[in-house]
């Protein structure tokens, strides 16, 4: 079981993948969908790996990404 979960708002997502590196666990990477905004939009490709951590939410400068913990 995960110990946390995010929350993606992919729409406002403008794929600037800072928050990728900032997860310890390899939980996102950029997707192949392109928003509305014309970006490609991060995703959790592990979401089984999340922690719960919330660094991934502290680094996104656009306030994307809500963790919440199990
Ligand atoms: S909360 Fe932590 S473990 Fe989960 S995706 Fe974000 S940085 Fe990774
Ligand atoms: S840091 Fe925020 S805006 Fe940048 S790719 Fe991650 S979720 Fe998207």
């Amino acid at each position: 079981m995960p110990k946390g979960q995010v929350i993606i708002d992919t729409q406002r997502c403008k794929g600037c993948r800072l928050c990728v590196p900032a997860c310890p666990h390899g939980v996102l990477e950029l997707g192949k969908p392109i928003n509305a905004k014309g970006f490609h939009a991060v995703t959790a490709v592990h979401p089984e790996k999340c922690t719960g951590c919330t660094l991934c939410a502290t680094m996104c400068p656009d306030v994307v990404i809500t963790v919440e913990r199990a």
